[in-house]
């Protein structure tokens, strides 16, 4: 199918007209070098996201960039530097509630954490049985309170390798249950 002709995109330096080449979208005129690839950490960004970037110089937040390495992805705000460098922002806020204190909680590297730091220590790490869980299985767990079946975990006892599902208890602490639904 025929891809359908993008709006016409105008550089947000220099005023100058965009036009497609084989890594993305570049400005026509050489002497400036603004360019915005086609796709970034392996996202190929659509027509919108290149609209508002150009436009407003933030973009909304942008799910499935992947993180250098592996295949874990997560969510970021494509942003213009004041440099004209594209730059990514990680999206904090996750209209999540603590479980502990019913706050909202925020993503940070390592995991989530409530957001009333002060007063609630509740924090999510992202790794469970030596393995690193996804957003979608760490959104599942805070939302659903129980993860899907998880294979390739590391038992700390006696290095053995399990499968199981994470379920959140009512105080916000995570227990571990078999498929047959027995704890470990
Ligand atoms: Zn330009
Ligand atoms: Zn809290």
């Amino acid at each position: 199918m025929q891809n359908t002709t993008p709006k016409e995109s105008v550089c947000p330096k220099c005023g100058a007209k965009m036009k497609d080449f084989n890594l993305g979208r570049k400005c026509v005129d050489t002497r400036c070098t603004f360019w915005v690839p086609r796709e970034i950490r392996q996202k190929v960004l659509s027509e919108e996201i290149i609209a508002e970037l150009l436009e407003q110089r933030e973009t909304r937040v942008v799910h499935g960039f992947h993180k250098r390495g592996n295949a874990q992805t997560f969510s970021a705000r494509l942003y213009l530097s004041d440099a004209w460098k594209i730059k990514l922002r990680l999206e904090n806020k996750t209209g999540l509630p603590c479980p502990a204190c019913g706050r909202e909680l925020l993503r940070f590297a390592r995991g989530y954490r409530c957001m009333d730091e002060g007063n609630c220590a509740y924090v999510l790490w992202d790794r469970f049985g030596g393995k690193e869980l996804t957003d979608e299985q760490m959104i599942r767990l805070l939302t659903l309170k129980t993860t899907e079946i998880i294979h390739g975990f590391t038992s700390r006892k006696n290095g053995k390798r399990y499968s199981a599902r994470i379920v959140m208890q009512d105080s916000g602490r995570l227990k571990v249950e078999f498929e047959d639904g027995k704890k470990v």
